[in-house]
Protein backbone atom coordinates (compact mmCIF):
# COMPACT_ATOMS: atom_id res chain seq x y z
CA UNK A 1 0.00 0.00 0.00
CA UNK A 2 1.52 3.49 -1.41
CA UNK A 3 0.87 6.36 1.35
CA UNK A 4 -0.47 9.71 0.11
CA UNK A 5 3.10 11.14 1.73
CA UNK A 6 5.04 8.61 -0.26
CA UNK A 7 3.17 9.29 -3.71
CA UNK A 8 3.26 13.29 -3.11
CA UNK A 9 7.34 12.73 -3.06
CA UNK A 10 7.04 10.57 -6.06
CA UNK A 11 4.87 12.89 -7.87
CA UNK A 12 7.37 15.80 -6.58
CA UNK A 13 10.66 13.60 -7.93
CA UNK A 14 8.49 13.31 -11.02
CA UNK A 15 8.40 17.13 -11.53
CA UNK A 16 11.65 18.11 -10.53
CA UNK A 17 12.92 15.09 -12.79
CA UNK A 18 11.05 16.77 -15.84
CA UNK A 19 12.25 20.12 -14.97
CA UNK A 20 15.92 19.40 -14.26
CA UNK A 21 17.33 15.80 -15.94
CA UNK A 22 14.36 16.76 -19.18
CA UNK A 23 13.79 20.40 -19.77
CA UNK A 24 17.16 21.30 -18.45
CA UNK A 25 18.35 19.41 -21.48
CA UNK A 26 16.95 19.32 -24.86
CA UNK A 27 13.98 17.56 -24.56
CA UNK A 28 11.49 20.06 -25.69
CA UNK A 29 8.44 18.03 -27.16
CA UNK A 30 5.71 19.14 -25.26
CA UNK A 31 3.70 15.31 -25.02
CA UNK A 32 6.86 13.46 -24.21
CA UNK A 33 7.68 15.75 -21.30
CA UNK A 34 3.22 15.46 -20.35
CA UNK A 35 4.15 11.24 -20.68
CA UNK A 36 7.19 11.59 -18.96
CA UNK A 37 5.57 13.45 -16.14
CA UNK A 38 2.66 11.27 -15.84
CA UNK A 39 3.70 7.89 -15.63
CA UNK A 40 5.21 6.48 -12.46
CA UNK A 41 8.52 5.30 -12.89
CA UNK A 42 8.56 3.88 -9.29
CA UNK A 43 6.28 1.30 -9.83
CA UNK A 44 8.58 -0.13 -12.66
CA UNK A 45 11.52 -0.81 -10.79
CA UNK A 46 11.72 -3.10 -7.59
CA UNK A 47 11.25 -2.30 -3.87
CA UNK A 48 15.06 -1.86 -3.59
CA UNK A 49 15.29 1.07 -6.10
CA UNK A 50 12.05 2.81 -5.50
CA UNK A 51 13.96 5.47 -3.76
CA UNK A 52 16.45 6.06 -6.90
CA UNK A 53 13.53 5.80 -9.30
CA UNK A 54 14.03 9.57 -10.61
CA UNK A 55 18.08 9.73 -10.37
CA UNK A 56 18.85 9.90 -13.99
CA UNK A 57 20.89 6.79 -14.59
CA UNK A 58 19.60 3.46 -15.11
CA UNK A 59 18.99 1.16 -12.37
CA UNK A 60 18.82 -2.62 -12.66
CA UNK A 61 15.50 -4.74 -12.95
CA UNK A 62 16.71 -8.26 -12.74
CA UNK A 63 18.36 -11.11 -15.23
CA UNK A 64 21.34 -8.86 -15.85
CA UNK A 65 19.38 -6.14 -17.37
CA UNK A 66 18.65 -2.19 -16.90
CA UNK A 67 15.54 0.44 -16.79
CA UNK A 68 17.14 2.94 -18.97
CA UNK A 69 18.00 6.64 -17.39
CA UNK A 70 14.92 8.53 -18.25
CA UNK A 71 16.71 11.46 -19.97
CA UNK A 72 17.53 8.36 -22.54
CA UNK A 73 14.36 7.22 -22.68
CA UNK A 74 12.65 10.65 -23.00
CA UNK A 75 15.56 11.33 -26.45
CA UNK A 76 14.23 8.28 -27.70
CA UNK A 77 11.09 9.01 -27.51
CA UNK A 78 11.27 12.41 -29.12
CA UNK A 79 13.23 11.30 -31.64
CA UNK A 80 10.54 8.55 -32.44
CA UNK A 81 8.35 11.16 -32.90
CA UNK A 82 5.03 9.53 -32.19
CA UNK A 83 1.65 10.13 -32.91
CA UNK A 84 -1.70 9.53 -31.59
CA UNK A 85 -2.53 7.54 -34.46
CA UNK A 86 0.78 5.61 -34.59
CA UNK A 87 1.38 1.33 -33.97
CA UNK A 88 4.60 1.37 -32.24
CA UNK A 89 6.97 -1.70 -32.07
CA UNK A 90 9.38 -1.95 -29.24
CA UNK A 91 12.09 -4.25 -28.91
CA UNK A 92 13.07 -4.72 -25.36
CA UNK A 93 10.18 -4.54 -22.89
CA UNK A 94 12.18 -4.41 -19.89
CA UNK A 95 10.56 -2.63 -16.96
CA UNK A 96 7.80 -1.55 -19.08
CA UNK A 97 8.63 2.31 -18.27
CA UNK A 98 9.63 2.88 -21.90
CA UNK A 99 6.72 1.23 -23.01
CA UNK A 100 4.54 2.76 -21.04
CA UNK A 101 5.74 6.40 -22.12
CA UNK A 102 4.91 4.79 -25.49
CA UNK A 103 1.42 3.71 -25.32
CA UNK A 104 0.47 7.27 -23.70
CA UNK A 105 1.52 9.09 -26.97
CA UNK A 106 0.24 6.32 -29.66
CA UNK A 107 -3.00 4.14 -30.67
CA UNK A 108 -0.97 0.65 -29.99
CA UNK A 109 2.38 -0.73 -28.54
CA UNK A 110 3.41 -3.94 -29.72
CA UNK A 111 6.75 -5.28 -27.54
CA UNK A 112 8.87 -7.88 -27.20
CA UNK A 113 10.53 -9.25 -24.51
CA UNK A 114 13.51 -12.15 -24.49
CA UNK A 115 13.48 -12.84 -20.44
CA UNK A 116 9.35 -13.95 -19.80
CA UNK A 117 9.73 -12.65 -16.52
CA UNK A 118 11.01 -8.93 -17.21
CA UNK A 119 7.62 -9.62 -19.91
CA UNK A 120 5.68 -10.93 -17.12
CA UNK A 121 6.81 -8.08 -14.46
CA UNK A 122 6.29 -5.47 -17.12
CA UNK A 123 3.09 -6.66 -17.80
CA UNK A 124 2.14 -6.39 -13.83
CA UNK A 125 3.35 -2.71 -13.90
CA UNK A 126 1.76 -1.70 -17.05
CA UNK A 127 -1.54 -3.20 -16.02
CA UNK A 128 -1.63 -1.10 -12.44
CA UNK A 129 -0.66 1.53 -14.50
CA UNK A 130 -4.01 1.23 -16.88
CA UNK A 131 -2.13 0.94 -20.13
CA UNK A 132 -4.90 -0.93 -22.27
CA UNK A 133 -3.30 -0.52 -25.85
CA UNK A 134 -0.04 -2.90 -24.92
CA UNK A 135 0.31 -6.40 -27.08
CA UNK A 136 3.21 -8.13 -25.32
CA UNK A 137 4.97 -11.08 -27.13
CA UNK A 138 7.94 -13.06 -25.61
CA UNK A 139 11.05 -13.93 -27.56
CA UNK A 140 13.85 -12.66 -29.96
CA UNK A 141 12.71 -9.45 -31.32
CA UNK A 142 15.39 -9.36 -33.82
CA UNK A 143 13.20 -11.39 -35.76
CA UNK A 144 10.17 -8.63 -35.77
CA UNK A 145 6.80 -9.51 -34.46
CA UNK A 146 5.33 -12.64 -36.09
CA UNK A 147 3.23 -12.20 -38.90
CA UNK A 148 2.85 -9.78 -41.70
CA UNK A 149 2.32 -6.66 -39.56
CA UNK A 150 3.94 -3.26 -40.32
CA UNK A 151 4.46 -0.45 -38.04
CA UNK A 152 4.51 3.49 -38.05
CA UNK A 153 7.56 3.63 -35.60
CA UNK A 154 9.97 0.77 -34.81
CA UNK A 155 12.03 1.42 -31.22
CA UNK A 156 15.17 -0.77 -30.02
CA UNK A 157 16.27 -0.72 -26.61
CA UNK A 158 19.04 -2.54 -26.85
CA UNK A 159 21.87 -2.34 -29.03
CA UNK A 160 22.33 -3.84 -32.39
CA UNK A 161 25.71 -4.42 -34.70
CA UNK A 162 23.32 -3.35 -37.59
CA UNK A 163 19.48 -2.72 -38.43
CA UNK A 164 18.04 -6.50 -38.26
CA UNK A 165 16.72 -7.10 -41.52
CA UNK A 166 13.35 -8.45 -40.46
CA UNK A 167 12.63 -4.68 -38.60
CA UNK A 168 13.72 -2.82 -41.39
CA UNK A 169 10.98 -4.76 -43.50
CA UNK A 170 8.52 -4.40 -40.97
CA UNK A 171 8.57 -0.36 -40.62
CA UNK A 172 6.05 1.28 -42.55
CA UNK A 173 7.42 3.60 -45.57
CA UNK A 174 7.17 6.85 -44.38
CA UNK A 175 7.85 4.78 -40.50
CA UNK A 176 10.51 6.10 -38.24
CA UNK A 177 13.28 3.41 -36.29
CA UNK A 178 15.28 4.57 -33.31
CA UNK A 179 18.10 2.19 -32.24
CA UNK A 180 21.47 2.63 -30.55
CA UNK A 181 24.04 0.89 -32.95
CA UNK A 182 27.77 -0.44 -32.77
CA UNK A 183 29.65 -3.25 -31.58
CA UNK A 184 31.20 -1.67 -28.81
CA UNK A 185 30.89 -0.35 -25.31
CA UNK A 186 29.42 2.96 -26.53
CA UNK A 187 27.57 2.67 -29.41
CA UNK A 188 25.10 5.54 -31.65
CA UNK A 189 21.89 6.60 -30.97
CA UNK A 190 20.65 6.28 -34.23
CA UNK A 191 17.45 7.33 -35.84
CA UNK A 192 16.00 6.99 -39.22
CA UNK A 193 13.77 7.64 -41.79
CA UNK A 194 12.43 5.25 -44.23
CA UNK A 195 12.07 7.06 -47.56
CA UNK A 196 10.71 4.63 -49.80
CA UNK A 197 13.17 1.88 -50.08
CA UNK A 198 15.94 3.61 -48.28
CA UNK A 199 16.51 4.26 -44.45
CA UNK A 200 17.99 7.40 -44.28
CA UNK A 201 20.05 7.51 -40.86
CA UNK A 202 21.84 10.08 -38.71
CA UNK A 203 23.29 9.82 -34.96
CA UNK A 204 22.03 12.36 -32.44
CA UNK A 205 24.46 11.13 -30.02
CA UNK A 206 26.83 8.60 -27.97
CA UNK A 207 24.80 5.80 -25.58
CA UNK A 208 25.26 2.65 -23.73
CA UNK A 209 23.16 -0.21 -24.07
CA UNK A 210 23.03 -3.81 -23.10
CA UNK A 211 23.56 -6.03 -26.46
CA UNK A 212 20.03 -7.14 -28.25
CA UNK A 213 20.60 -10.80 -28.33
CA UNK A 214 19.12 -12.87 -31.33
CA UNK A 215 19.49 -14.38 -34.57
CA UNK A 216 19.99 -10.35 -36.11
CA UNK A 217 21.32 -9.00 -33.08
CA UNK A 218 24.78 -10.54 -31.17
CA UNK A 219 25.75 -13.85 -30.36
CA UNK A 220 24.87 -14.89 -26.75
N1 LIG B 1 13.42 0.45 -22.16
C1 LIG B 1 13.46 -0.54 -21.13
C2 LIG B 1 12.89 0.00 -19.85
O1 LIG B 1 12.30 1.10 -19.88
O2 LIG B 1 12.98 -0.67 -18.84
C3 LIG B 1 14.87 -1.00 -20.89
C4 LIG B 1 15.25 -2.04 -21.82
S1 LIG B 1 16.75 -2.84 -21.40
C5 LIG B 1 17.95 -1.59 -21.62
C6 LIG B 1 16.94 -3.85 -22.88
C7 LIG B 1 16.00 -5.02 -22.88
O3 LIG B 1 16.15 -5.68 -24.15
C8 LIG B 1 16.31 -6.06 -21.83
O4 LIG B 1 15.18 -6.30 -21.05
C9 LIG B 1 16.71 -7.30 -22.64
O5 LIG B 1 16.34 -8.52 -22.03
C10 LIG B 1 15.95 -7.06 -23.91
N2 LIG B 1 16.44 -7.82 -25.08
C11 LIG B 1 17.72 -8.11 -25.43
N3 LIG B 1 17.74 -8.82 -26.58
C12 LIG B 1 16.44 -8.99 -26.95
C13 LIG B 1 15.81 -9.62 -28.05
N4 LIG B 1 16.48 -10.24 -29.04
N5 LIG B 1 14.45 -9.59 -28.13
C14 LIG B 1 13.72 -8.97 -27.16
N6 LIG B 1 14.27 -8.36 -26.09
C15 LIG B 1 15.61 -8.35 -26.00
Amino acid sequence: MVSFDEKDQFALQRAQMVEHHLLGRDIRDPAVLRAMGRVPREDFVSQAYRSQAYADHPLPIGVGQTISQPYIVALMTQCLRPARDCEILEVGTGSGYQTAILAELSARVFTIERHHELSEQAQTALEKFGAANVEFAIGDGSRGWSGQRQFDRIILTAAVPSIPLPLARQLKSDGVLVAPVGSGAVQDLAVYDNRGDELVGRIVCGCRFVPLIGEFGFRE
